[in-house]
């Protein structure tokens, strides 16, 4: 399959941000370059000047700079192929379409777009296909020159033959035919002097001498069209590979609801790089039916085609929270922190915490690192930490059926016990406090539930020991004070 050497591209139109699909595609023509010891090339394909978005190519970059997929050739680093921008190779898809007309392989069509309106209402109300006519396909050198003589400024189309089929085949699906006499004469260059996608596209994967194109599935009804121009060239054409939709779990096409917004939302929402790239990777290629775990090297040793599935990958979030967490639960301490540390600076909460007692902070986090799927979880999950006055409802001070008088001498009564410990550490408190159940009369849920909301204001915290050794005796025994003070006012 290799016998050429492996080169392979990601073409992004810079006509919105990266969802999963498109990085899905980069993904698995990385890895497959990064598996061959091959050539990874980004190629941006930004000839479609009404649909350029500002910014849209420095987030793709930032994707593939997030995902660790580096590329060998492309914008940035530059290359023996280059420009790596389509809009800078346009003289290259005028020269290559003249060729296609001095051939007789393409043609000037001088219609104007209200004709060619027309054309498409009528087709529709007659339930046709909508299509070119052709009319300018038939043109004789003098009705030709008639037209120019008007001004009119044409776009080149390219000749399908009108009769017999293309047939390719494709590395995942096998034989492929497609019809010629179903294909439009479609448009190479435009009348604004750019190049439709198709004939840059087919350009500069020769020129970029691209060994296989590996691209969504939409394309496929493309490819036929590219491999005749490819013939009319006379150039050898890539392989193809159209690589399986990604399908909602109730299968309907991916949607914003399912996961097509941007791969940066993913940073943005607590995903790890390492995650994505795993989770990705599973849509749509497996290595047998139970491995879900890879690291990156891990992919890349055993990325293949033949493992790539020909049917419609299913977009299941839950699978990827869950892997989230799993990815999270791997992270050292000081990694765990490291990636944490942008959603406290956001959060504002953490903010000076970080500042001036970064201590604290490291002591609070491995209180959460198990807990979680999202990193984004974490500011809420330990704001009670930085505040200085816990805003809670005295009612949760007695829930789990514990009347208030309990609540009180139960808290009382761990105050005095707290204030007299040498050592706030897990064990001394568990020592202390546990015996208050016997001492008080009280369930050990009741005793522990008013103490956990005393010190954090919630019903549902971290391991109580823990996180009261964290935040301090002082804190603690202010806690436990003001716990007091909201029971003494209830009625
Ligand atoms: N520019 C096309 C896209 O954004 C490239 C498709 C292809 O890989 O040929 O999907």
């Amino acid at each position: 399959m290799t016998d050429k050497p492996v080169r392979v591209r990601y073409a992004p139109s810079p006509t919105g941000f990266p969802h999963m699909g498109n990085i899905r595609s980069a993904l698995f023509n990385w890895l497959f370059a990064r598996h061959h010891k091959g050539v990874f090339i980004i190629r941006i394909e930004d000839t479609d000047v009404a649909r350029k978005v500002d910014g849209a190519v420095d987030s793709i970059l930032d994707s593939m700079r997030w995902l660790g997929l580096d590329w060998d050739e492309g914008p940035e680093v530059g290359g023996d192929y280059g420009p790596y921008f389509q809009s800078q190779r346009l003289h290259l898809y005028k020269e290559a379409a003249e060729q296609l007309v001095r051939q007789g392989d393409a043609y000037y069509c001088y219609c104007s777009p209200e004709r060619l309106e027309q054309m498409r209402k009528e087709q529709m109300a007659r339930k046709q296909p909508p299509g070119y006519d052709r009319l300018c396909r038939k043109f004789t050198p003098e009705e030709r020159a008639k037209k120019e003589a008007e001004g009119i400024t044409p776009v080149v189309r390219f000749k399908i033959p009108l009769v017999g089929k293309t047939v390719f085949t494709d590395l995942l699906r096998g034989e492929v035919v497609f019809d010629n006499s179903r294909m439009d004469d479609l448009v190479l260059l435009k009348s604004d002097g750019y190049p439709t996608y198709h004939l840059a596209n087919v350009v500069d994967d020769h020129l970029m001498e691209i060994s296989h194109v590996m691209r969504a599935e939409e394309w496929l009804s493309s490819t036929p069209r590219h491999l005749l121009m490819y013939q009319a060239f006379g150039y050898e054409p890539p392989r193809f590979v159209h690589l399986p939709m990604i399908l909602g779990t109730d299968r309907s096409k991916l949607s914003k609801r399912h996961g097509a917004v941007s791969i940066t939302k993913y940073k943005e929402n607590g995903y790890l790089p390492e995650t994505m790239l795993n989770f990705l990777t599973l849509l749509g290629w497996s290595l047998d039916d139970k491995t879900e775990i890879f690291s990156q090297q891990e992919l890349i040793d055993n990325f293949s085609l033949e493992r790539v599935s020909r049917t419609a990958a299913i977009f299941n979030v839950e699978k990827l929270n869950w892997m989230n967490g799993l990815y999270i639960r791997k992270l050292t301490p000081n990694e765990f922190f490291e990636s944490v540390k942008p959603f406290l600076m956001k959060d504002g909460l953490a903010t000076s915490a970080l500042k001036t007692n970064e201590k604290y902070v490291r002591d609070i986090l491995p209180l959460v690192h198990e807990r979680i799927k999202l990193l984004s979880e974490v500011p809420e999950l330990i704001s009670f930490f930085f505040v200085e006055e816990l805003d809670y409802e005295a009612s949760l001070l007695t829930d789990k059926k514990i009347t208030r008088e309990t609540a009180v001498t139960a808290l009382e009564a761990s105050r005095q016990k707290i204030e007299h410990l040498q050592d706030f550490n897990i064990e001394a408190l568990e020592a202390s406090l546990r015996p208050l159940v016997e001492e008080v009369g009280v369930k050990t849920g009741q005793l522990f539930g008013v103490l956990r909301t005393a010190t954090t204001g919630q019903l549902v915290a971290p391991p109580l020991f823990e996180t009261m050794t964290v935040l301090g005796k002082e804190r603690c025994l202010r806690r436990i004070n003001t716990a007091l003070e909201k029971l003494s006012g209830m009625s």
